[in-house]
């Protein structure tokens, strides 16, 4: 792997910095993220924490259908790729929480993964409160060999608003996880969510100036949507909830990259949960709202870190 930055070819034409062109400044090439479920499951809905889970949560809405199968992780990258020789890949442990297992259990599907010829990365989706010493001992081995990524569910830096969505932590187990994962130097990707209940813009700002005080290596940026069958859609009948419109939504993106320093990841825009399982809000295609992100910056000379630059 090289540490070449990409940032460096787009200096003129840069909004942002994708996770393609990080991949294609480490490895000089885009590549696939292959989602696999490995079947953890989540404490907040197995009674640990809770039995609900988040009020946006819907496990299905996270995983593809090949994910769906009972199967081990192997067999399920084996069932994406129909069984055909790969070409280099990245695993993203997706579903539940990704560490959310014994160490032994942990690291049996760590080298089953790795066990996989073409299989070059791992991204695992987790919990900030399942993360610990024990499971990072697991990842000790592929330390400089693979590359590997901590995927936190954050969703806000707001306690009043993990509370109101039913999370089961707080902002300390983030700031707790992070720290962590900084010692092993394994990079950490926030995920968060986009009009959340009860948060305006500020709140959303300060989300992602507390990002930028932790120094997360990457960002995956959600917009809240209503999934079907979950505790949240009860709130958005009721009147309670009130989705993003889409015409409001480059504007709100373009806001909150300007406080990310420019060589955070942005691994994710925006959500994509299945049409079917969707109640609101109804967007265009994704790549149009991209567009629309994008061309907002374009016409404002907005660019990820632009008011970072101005706190420094
Ligand atoms: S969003 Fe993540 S932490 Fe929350 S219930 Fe779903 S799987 Fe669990």
């Amino acid at each position: 792997m090289s540490n070449r930055s990409p940032l460096k070819s787009q200096h003129r034409a840069f909004l942002y910095r994708s996770l393609s062109s990080y991949l294609r400044g480490v490895f000089g090439r885009a590549l696939r993220k292959v989602p696999v479920d490995p079947g953890f499951g989540c404490p907040n809905r197995d009674g640990t924490i809770g039995t609900t889970g988040c009020s946006f949560c819907d496990l299905d809405s996270f995983v593809p259908t090949y994910a769906r199968s009972g199967k081990g992780p192997a067999d399920q990258i084996m069932d994406a790729f129909s069984g055909k020789s790969a070409q280099p890949f990245i695993v993203y442990l997706q579903a539940g929480a990704g560490t959310y297992a014994s160490p032994d259990a942990f690291r049996q599907v760590v080298e089953s993964v790795f066990r996989i010829p073409g299989s070059i990365g791992l991204f695992i989706g987790t919990r900030p409160d399942c993360v610990d010493e024990s499971v990072l001992d697991v990842l000790n081995p592929y330390l400089g060999r693979k590359l590997l990524w901590l995927e936190l569910g954050l969703q806000s830096s707001s306690d009043l608003t993990l509370d109101r969505i039913g999370r089961g932590h707080d902002v300390e187990a983030f700031i707790r996880a992070r720290s962590l994962a900084m010692e092993r130097r394994i990079p950490i990707c926030a995920h968060i969510i986009l009009g959340l209940p009860g948060e305006g813009k500020g709140e959303m700002v300060s989300t992602a100036r507390f990002l930028s005080e932790h120094k997360v290596e990457g960002v995956k940026i959600h917009h809240l949507q209503i999934i079907k069958g979950t505790r949240i859609e009860e709130e958005y009948h009721l009147g309670r909830v009130k989705p993003l419109d889409h015409n409001v939504y480059p504007a709100l993106v373009s806001e909150f990259l300007k406080h990310l320093p420019p060589t955070t990841v942005i691994h994710r825009l925006l959500s994509d949960a299945p049409d079917e399982m969707l109640t609101a809000p109804k967007w265009p295609q994704r790549s149009r709202v991209i567009q629309s992100i994008r061309d907002h910056m374009t016409r404002e000379g907005s660019f990820q870190g632009k008011k970072w630059r101005e706190r420094l």
